[in-house]
């Protein structure tokens, strides 16, 4: 998203923005954006400096830290950027709102607070029922 400084008027700018998420590196193989990523921006000048205030829609699709089963993660993110500018005519915030896409991501998603997860032993999905080592061990 490329912001032109000297169109930006006293009462601010809003702009809005869709990005492809096929078009957008993050670096992690395990995270897919379902949706396209909408951004919203709103912008204001002061002197030697830029703010922009960001909402940020996203649906990811990532895989539960204990089970592994396929959840979807729809948040809505707010991002505040302060950009320092000196003489420059237009900024690009791709990178700033790239990096905080990345820094919002979960670190150990859960498909719910309470997911059981994987059996130590057979790796059968315990949110499912009880695996066959556990009605082994009821039965002796
Ligand atoms: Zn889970
Ligand atoms: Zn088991």
């Amino acid at each position: 998203m490329k912001i032109y400084i000297n169109q930006i008027p006293d009462t601010g700018l809003e702009l809005s923005e869709r990005w492809e998420p096929s078009g957008l590196d993050l670096g992690r193989e395990d995270i897919k954006f379902t949706q396209p990523i909408e951004i919203f921006a709103q912008i204001t000048k002061g002197i030697g400096i830029v703010s922009v205030n960001l909402k940020v829609k996203t649906e990811m699709s990532l895989n539960c830290s204990r089970c592994l089963e396929e959840i979807v993660i729809s948040k809505p993110l707010e991002i505040k950027l302060n950009l320092p500018v000196k003489n420059e005519e237009v900024i690009d915030i791709t990178d700033n709102l790239r990096e905080e896409l990345i820094l919002n991501f979960p670190l150990k998603p859960l498909c719910r607070a309470d997911c059981r997860g994987l059996c130590m032993r057979c790796g059968e999905n315990l949110n499912k029922g009880k695996c066959r080592c556990q009605k082994v061990k009821a039965k002796k």
